[in-house]
């Protein structure tokens, strides 16, 4: 009898039908990923997959059974899911939250400008990259924008193959001396940081000639959105890579993308809480999935979890349910959450940066991390003992590969995710989700074995 915790990789004592699965789930998740490119279409993608299977909006019922199917909208960019339970809400909630912003560029609010001959967006970046990784590659557009009317106007440009991209040109390696010499904080000047958007000049309009590139830009955008050069300021536009999600290897075990950094927790939450009511004959406990927006800004603003939307959503399930007075207070004080975010996987390059021992390999699971933070545990949420045996319990009843983690080493980094703002509520929480190489780059790197875990992981949770 060996008493020691071995890592073991899931794949090696896999059946066929067990492999068939992966494949199939990572498929429709990299689909996914290839369309949620925005938290926005993330959001509407999840709402169709929602639909197809039974659930409603939340405003189309007055009175909730169990059993009921609803969703809820947070102003087009968040999204909170429920299954109605037989129990009581005061019993406790199964919750499974996960975020859909990712990072990218966004437009500042009068972007475009023009420079020896070229039109160009000023773009900020949202979210911690390393700026440099943005630099010369392929980029496209999404979002919307309002025109003086209130109308808003969906844009997407360089998703389809014929579409055209944009790019930033870096600088070249010939001239680049003195750039080379600054240290990698400072050599990308985020004010550099602009989008390369046309080169021809415009043959009407009485625009100067220093102008007339962006005069043609201009015109091109008033003729395909009916949109002015003001109506940038009422718009949230973003640039994102224009790649789409791939295989990696020769043997096709991983899977690269842009935002799987947490479209790969968000995908898996909204499948796990479809599957787990499909599978259970009686759903005691209810069940809540959400997707928010803002993590990766610090969970400031309406669409973040910080935002008491939820608590607006939890106080209507109490009420719609025939709860009324029912504190929601107590509701979370009994409730337990599983924190959906990505983690650091042990990276093969860098490896000193991870406690191997206390790391994540990709390939051997979901990852379970007890706290976050960083330093001291500054600004961790630490998971309670006996909630890591009830969650450890539960995975170990069936079958779900997991591995211990935490994000690296001590004093190399840090990083949180929504934990700590479920726990302020008073619920449960231990931060669980997909070890990822490269997080935050533009092409970001998953084990597809862990990604399929990570959906049975989430289901298993949900049914108890
Ligand atoms: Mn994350
Ligand atoms: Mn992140």
């Amino acid at each position: 009898m060996s008493y020691n915790y071995e890592k073991k990789d899931i794949y090696s004592n896999y059946s066929q039908e067990e492999l068939d699965n992966t494949n199939s789930y990572s498929k429709s998740y990299m689909n996914f990923l290839d369309k949620a490119r925005t938290e926005r279409l993330a959001v509407e993608e999840a709402i169709e997959i929602l639909e197809n299977n039974g659930f409603i909006s939340l405003e189309e019922r007055n009175v909730l059974e169990p059993g009921d199917r609803v969703y809820f909208i947070n102003k087009e960019k968040s999204l909170y899911v429920a299954v109605i339970g037989s129990k009581d809400l005061v019993s406790g909630v199964n919750i499974v939250g996960a975020h859909i912003d990712s990072p990218r560029l966004d437009l500042k609010p009068m972007p475009l400008i023009e420079k020896s001959g070229t039109a160009l967006f000023k773009t900020q970046y949202y979210g911690g990259i390393k700026k440099y990784q943005w630099m010369s590659i392929p980029l496209a557009l999404y979002g919307v924008m309002y025109n003086k009317e209130g109308e808003k106007i969906k844009v997407a440009v360089g998703e389809e193959d014929d579409d055209p991209v944009f790019t930033i040109a870096d600088l070249l390696p010939h001239l680049a001396n003195d750039q080379m010499k600054l240290k990698a904080n400072d050599f990308i000047d985020p004010e550099k940081m602009s989008v390369i958007v046309g080169s021809l000049k415009s043959k009407e309009g009485e625009s100067k000639e220093a102008e007339k590139v962006k005069q043609n830009i201009l015109n091109i955008l008033h003729e395909k959105y009916g949109v002015e050069e003001i109506d940038f300021a009422r718009s949230e536009l973003s640039f994102v890579p224009a790649f789409k999600t791939k295989f990696i290897g020769f043997d096709r075990g991983l899977i690269g993308g842009y935002g799987q950094d947490d479209r790969v927790c968000a995908y898996a939450t909204i499948r796990a809480i479809i599957d787990a009511a499909d599978e259970m004959e009686n759903v005691e406990k209810t069940m809540i999935a959400m997707i928010v927006d803002k993590e990766e800004i610090g969970s400031f603003g309406t669409t973040s979890m910080s935002s008491r939307a939820f608590d607006m959503f939890v106080n209507k399930l109490i009420e719609k349910t025939g709860n009324m007075g029912v504190d929601k207070l107590e509701v979370y004080f009994n409730s337990k959450v599983l924190s959906a975010d990505v983690t650091a996987g042990i990276s093969p390059e860098y490896e000193e940066v991870s406690d191997i021992q206390n790391g994540s390999t990709l390939g051997c699971g979901i990852s379970l991390e007890k706290y976050t933070g960083s330093g001291g545990k500054y600004n961790a949420s630490d998971a309670n003992a006996s909630y890591m045996s009830d969650v450890m319990g539960i995975f170990d009843r069936n079958n779900i590969s997991y591995q211990v983690g935490t994000l690296g080493k001590i004093g190399k980094g840090g990083g949180g995710t929504i934990a700590y703002i479920l726990a302020d509520k008073g619920c449960e929480v231990v931060d669980c989700g997909t070890p990822v190489l490269a997080m935050h780059s533009p092409f970001e790197v998953t084990s597809k074995f862990d990604v399929y875990m990570t959906y049975l992981a989430y289901k298993t949770f949900y049914k108890g």
